[in-house]
């Protein structure tokens, strides 16, 4: 596998790559990976002939408050699994200057009415800061493809509106949710749950599938929301959102045919948590 570190290396071996006709994947992440992550590198792997990982901890991305100084740093395990699953490139941008150069030119992009409820209306400005950063590496590369998780529901829908936008002919691939045996989806931040935490944590995606199938007995989304809320509460989760959405992120109607999407945030102890379930 070969590291970059910086933007000059790193266009000139894309472009090299493009010289001899691979056929280029983008995986962006930033780092701490897990199986979930490496699910991506896997799905790229087999749908081009060169794979490159970014692992970036994007500053744009964290509000005031938040872990951008606490976000899990672990190049060495990273590097090592990227190995593993023999992924061609990882590019690490040494410093926010290697990926952000005309960040003037970012200024119009924006998430839109859909990047401020859910996710964004708890983290004004996050899927703004998202959408920058995924645009400025897919400008540097220009990947055939791309590939990110479902289990980022909200982040994923704005990337493929961006991506629809400014890079007409990238392919971008919707991976499934890599889950734990007890169900909890795997997340970077699962390793700031405590002892106690972690032992609760798994009730979350439980508790959701519960709603979906309360919903089918009562038909009723405001009710189901109730229903969810309540229970989440009972074993301490701290509920930021239950909502019901289309794939498209508009408000459901309850008798429709169109695919559903069950979508929450929660907080558990300092921990934030997301899940989502698509159903119909
Ligand atoms: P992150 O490092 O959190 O920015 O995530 C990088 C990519 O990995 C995003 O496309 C995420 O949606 C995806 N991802 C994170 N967790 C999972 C998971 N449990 N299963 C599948 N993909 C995931």
């Amino acid at each position: 596998m070969i590291i970059l570190d910086t933007k000059e290396d790193y266009k000139n071996h894309v472009n090299l790559l493009k010289s001899k006709g691979e056929i280029i994947s983008l995986v962006p992440t930033m780092g701490n990976l897990h199986d979930g992550h490496l699910s991506l590198v896997e799905i790229a792997k087999k749908k081009s002939s060169k794979v490159i990982t970014t692992i970036f901890i994007n500053p744009l991305q964290f509000g005031k408050n938040e872990d951008f100084a606490s976000y899990p740093r672990t190049m060495d395990q990273d590097i090592d699994k990227l190995k593993k699953h023999n992924c061609d490139i990882l590019f690490a941008p040494k410093s926010k200057n290697e990926v952000f150069n005309k960040f003037d030119d970012l200024k119009n992009l924006k998430a839109g009415p859909k990047g401020n409820i859910l996710c964004g209306k708890i983290r004004p400005g996050h899927f703004d800061g998202v959408l920058k950063v995924v645009y400025m590496l897919f400008q540097l590369t220009k990947p055939n493809l791309s590939v990110f998780g479902l289990k980022d529901f909200q982040q994923l829908y704005l990337i493929k509106q961006m991506a629809k936008k400014y890079f007409p002919k990238l392919k971008i691939i919707s991976a499934p949710t890599i889950r734990s045996n007890n169900g909890l989806a795997l997340s970077s931040r699962n390793s700031y749950l405590d002892e106690t935490s972690i032992k609760i944590a798994p009730l979350f995606y439980k508790i959701l599938l519960d709603g979906i199938n309360n919903l089918k007995n009562s038909n009723n989304f405001e009710q189901t929301i109730k229903y969810i809320t309540a229970n989440l509460e009972k074993n301490r989760f701290l509920v930021n959102y239950v909502s019901f959405m289309t794939a498209e992120l508009d408000k459901l109607k309850i008798n429709t045919s169109e695919k559903k999407i069950l979508l929450s945030s929660v907080k558990l102890g300092q921990t934030r948590l997301i899940d989502n379930i698509e159903f119909n």
